[in-house]
């Protein structure tokens, strides 16, 4: 009979072999300590020079480890991480040059907020942020743009909600009107990065999610939105670039909207615009689309400077178009690192480095470098979704291939069509490099069996990372696997993206058959819908034995993996 669970750390123990001492008499506490602690560091043989103690997992060892076992260590562990390259399920971008290397690593133990120490780091993080003013228009409507770089979007998002809140409490004590009851609200839609729910449930801000759906392109349509709106609304989070599928949402329109709503009620909301990705893809790819501090209701935006500012992870930013809307109590006077300096943030120290090499990746790419890049993402990512939906067994769900609605379309973008695929970005609908898909009906219907999760195992077996999830609220229990296309992926590996993906679903096709063709086989058990990939641990050894029958490649995939990457980055 086979034991169903296996406690894997127990066995192991069971099976280790104990050094003669512990047979006769008791361990002394020192062996029972180390032997105690579940995890202990096996050292390499060629170690004696240092001794042979265990060193612990889970605790500081009372004898350091000299440096070149401890790194030994330490990179070994390292080397079961996945592949920056390789990982397609994530925003962050993994690859800069050798200068920015050398910058970073020169630069390394400086630390930011002592700007006293390092007034130099302090000129480039200014004109960092004197560049995104411009980048996003802040100039051209005459603002005084301000802001700050912060480690990501997620703190600068805090800023953001933050600045809004004490502005909405400061317009309601003015009108001598409550703060408390009932709060305030903030209005984002159902599929907002994680970031933006941190936010308001970190700083007691009621979160109002709009629903989303097929009908909505799966993120917040502000025809919606609208109808959330109130006098305790202290803003609108509206997302350049939703995580799902890569689809903006209209800041025009919600501004539009909001107008009229003003116009109405005599009520003003502002918006914040969540530009992790597109802050910086959008202003180069489509430098036309008009979201940015050209809409007088934008009073902030985030972006993440490690997205597609191309940096390393670590940076982002987040400005404000004037410093009227950044409240004077978030800002921080320090005297006591040397002169006065101003902090709003939520961090005290971090490193400069990041910073640093972000403002040499503007200097370095420049604006047409960004274009470049931009459009070279942009067109891989629109023949991956052509392909993927000429394959007919998945439908693409994100909007990037497609052309503009005539409508939206000049007579020269229509007579570039007319001669064929057109390479200009301008017809198509914009949006991140990004592709979201999903099994087709068709092969749904022919397929019933087959699990969309199980794709993003098989294809990590070919160690591609791919993740499988679910999309925003309402939407639940659609499924849809997501491409985010970065610069570090070439065209052959496109291609080659889509060989595996292809052979991937085509063996499971195979296996689907045979399983279908024979049903008295492997354990009888035929996996109902709730059942996780590989968990019949029963029937394995069979199945493997039947399917090579059948020339397909039995794939057995680790859950831990799917666990891994089925967050939404
Ligand atoms: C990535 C992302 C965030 C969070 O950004 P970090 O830089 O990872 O903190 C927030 N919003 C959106 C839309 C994102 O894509």
């Amino acid at each position: 009979m086979l034991s169903r669970h296996v406690n894997s750390q127990k066995v192991l123990e069971q099976a280790r072999e104990h050094s003669a001492r512990h047979r006769h008499g008791k361990p002394t506490v020192h062996e029972m300590l180390d032997r105690e602690a579940p995890g202990t560091i096996s050292r390499h043989p060629a170690s004696k020079d240092y001794g042979t103690e265990p060193i612990p997992k889970y605790a500081i060892p009372s004898h350091g480890v000299p440096a070149a076992e401890a790194y030994e260590l330490v990179n070994n562990e390292l080397s079961l991480d996945g592949n920056p390259l390789l990982n397609l399920a994530s925003f962050v971008h993994t690859s800069m040059d050798s200068y920015a290397d050398k910058l970073m690593m020169e630069n390394k133990a400086k630390n930011l907020i002592d700007q006293d120490e390092y007034p130099a780091t302090q000129l480039l993080h200014t004109r960092l942020i004197s560049m995104l003013a411009k980048l996003w228009h802040a100039d051209d409507v005459k603002e005084n743009a301000t802001g700050t770089a912060t480690t990501g979007s997620s703190e600068a998002i805090q800023l953001a909600g933050l600045a809004m809140k004490k502005a909405w409490q400061a317009r309601r004590k003015a009108q001598g009107k409550s703060i408390h009851e009932p709060g305030p609200n903030i209005i984002m839609g159902a599929n907002a990065q994680v970031a933006l729910e941190k936010a308001a449930r970190y700083f007691d801000i009621e979160a109002r999610y709009v629903p989303v759906d097929a009908s909505t392109r799966y993120c917040m349509d502000p025809k919606r939105a609208i109808e959330f709106v109130d006098e305790n609304t202290i803003g609108v989070f509206v997302i350049l670039g939703s995580t799902y599928t890569g689809a903006y949402e209209s800041v025009q329109e919600m501004s539009d909207l909001l107008d009229e709503y003003e116009r109405k009620t005599g009520i003003s909301v502002p918006i914040h615009v969540d530009g992790a990705s597109g802050a910086m893809f959008a202003p180069f790819a489509t430098p036309s689309l008009i979201w940015d501090f050209r809409i007088p209701r934008v009073v902030s935006i985030n972006t993440s400077l490690h997205k597609w500012g191309k940096a390393y992870v670590g940076v982002g930013a987040v400005l404000w178009r004037s410093k009227e809307h950044l409240p004077k109590e978030l800002v921080f006077e320090l005297t006591y690192l040397g002169s006065v300096e101003y902090s709003f943030s939520l961090n005290f120290s971090r490193p400069a480095a990041p910073v640093i090499a972000a403002y040499w990746n503007l200097l370095h790419l420049g604006h047409d470098g960004y274009r470049r890049i931009s459009l070279h993402d942009a067109k891989n990512a629109r023949l991956f979704a052509r392909a993927v939906e000429r394959s007919k067994y998945y439908k693409v769900v994100s909007e990037i291939h497609h052309l503009k609605s005539d409508q939206d379309q000049s007579l020269v973008d229509k007579a570039k069509q007319a001669t064929g695929l057109s390479d200009d970005i301008d017809s198509y609908i914009p949006g991140l490099p990004v592709v979201a898909f999903m099994f087709s009906d068709e092969f749904r219907n022919e397929y019933p069996r087959i699990k969309q999760r199980n794709v993003q195992l098989q294809m990590r077996q070919k160690s591609w990372i791919i993740p499988n999830y679910s999309l925003p609220a309402n939407a639940e229990g659609e499924e849809v696997l997501r491409v985010v296309f970065r610069e570090t992926f070439h065209e052959d590996m496109v291609e080659r993206l889509f060989h595996d993906l292809v052979e991937v679903t085509e063996n499971m096709m195979e296996e689907h058959k045979a399983d279908v063709a024979h049903p008295g086989s492997g354990s009888g058990h035929h996996p109902g819908p709730n059942d996780r990939a590989g968990s019949k641990s029963g029937s394995i050894a069979e199945k493997l034995a039947s399917s090579h029958g059948e020339g397909t490649r039995p794939v057995r995939p680790c859950l831990a993996f799917a666990l891994l990457c089925s967050t939404v980055r």
